[in-house]
């Protein structure tokens, strides 16, 4: 490779909406036939939005509110965000939690007047109606999320997140390239499987209920069954796994840990900018030999 070719490429690159760390970045781009997609912020817009409160018979919604967002409050989560938004909008002023701890991967829990409470997939019994609230909910690719007081699950809130137009377009970019697509989550398989066939990935392709710190384990089994592998995340909970990965790809939409944690970064947060990458490296790489 001529680093002339090389610095055509980086510039080209450039034009496509594409930040490349440096020229020798193009050969493992070229050599990947894995892909690693992070579900929420990557494949999803990453915004979410309150949706519906589910609460036992005789309950007050407001109340569960209250609780779910008071905690929330103190989380960047998105999951945390959409949902103090909405509390507050519904419930008017949170209280203050006496104590606070963020869960990776689980959601938070905490003191509140007087109370312990958590939100998230803690491990819960759910009531019938609860349960079932929770399984319509993640069918349809909705997040469902559990409020618990003292132990005793009170509600069970749900969260939108919409699928970005460019996803479905992508992955079929992506499988054109000769490429393998994953979907990563630390979501519901149930969730993740409805937001999978949206976009054209099958079942069979989906990684789900991955704890943060398992994501790395994740690319890392991959690269043992020989597989040279892209991840592409927005460095909420995936910075050490876009690190680990042979070609990092960052959402420019994303944190400032996935960008360093990279090796591209898409600007526009565009996931069809990703085929675009390794066309381009391909492209380049073969024109210098
Ligand atoms: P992803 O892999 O999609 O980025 P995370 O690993 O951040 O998701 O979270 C996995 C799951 O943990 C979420 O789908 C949700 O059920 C739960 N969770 C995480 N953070 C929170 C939170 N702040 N509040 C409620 N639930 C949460
Ligand atoms: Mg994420």
């Amino acid at each position: 490779a001529t680093p002339t070719a090389l610095m055509v490429g980086t510039g080209r690159g450039a034009q496509l909406g594409i930040l490349i760390k440096g020229p020798e970045v193009l050969e493992s781009t070229r050599r990947v036939d894995t892909v690693v997609l992070d579900k929420t912020g990557t494949v999803t817009t990453g915004r979410m939005a309150l949706q519906d409160v589910y609460v036992a018979e005789g309950d007050d919604e407001k109340q569960v509110l209250r609780l779910a967002g008071a905690l929330e409050h103190a989380s960047e989560h998105p999951i945390a965000q959409a949902i103090a938004a909405g509390a507050q909008e519904q419930a008017g002023d949170l209280p203050v939690p006496e104590h606070f701890e963020n869960v990776p991967g689980l959601g938070v829990r905490g003191r509140v007047e007087g109370h312990e409470v958590t939100v998230g997939r803690f491990p819960d019994t759910l009531p019938e109606g609860m349960a079932r609230a929770k399984a319509e909910a993640e069918a349809e690719g909705r997040t469902a999320v559990v409020v618990a007081r003292d132990g005793v699950a009170l509600g069970v809130l749900t969260v939108a997140d919409a699928i970005k137009e460019t996803s479905a377009e992508a992955i079929r970019e992506l499988r054109a390239l000769g490429l393998t697509p994953y979907l990563l989550t630390g979501d519901n398989r149930a969730v993740a499987e409805a937001v999978a066939r949206a976009v054209g990935i099958g079942p069979g392709e989906v990684i789900a209920e991955v704890l943060p710190e398992e994501k790395v384990d994740v690319v890392k089994r991959l690269q043992a069954e020989g597989r040279t592998v892209a991840m592409v995340g927005d460095g909420v909970n995936d910075a050490a796994a876009l690190a680990t990965a042979d070609l990092g790809l960052a959402m420019g939409t994303g944190t400032d840990a996935a960008i360093e944690a990279s090796d591209l970064t898409l600007v526009r947060g565009d996931l069809r900018v990703a085929a675009d990458a390794i066309r381009l490296s391909r492209r380049t790489l073969t024109t210098i030999k």
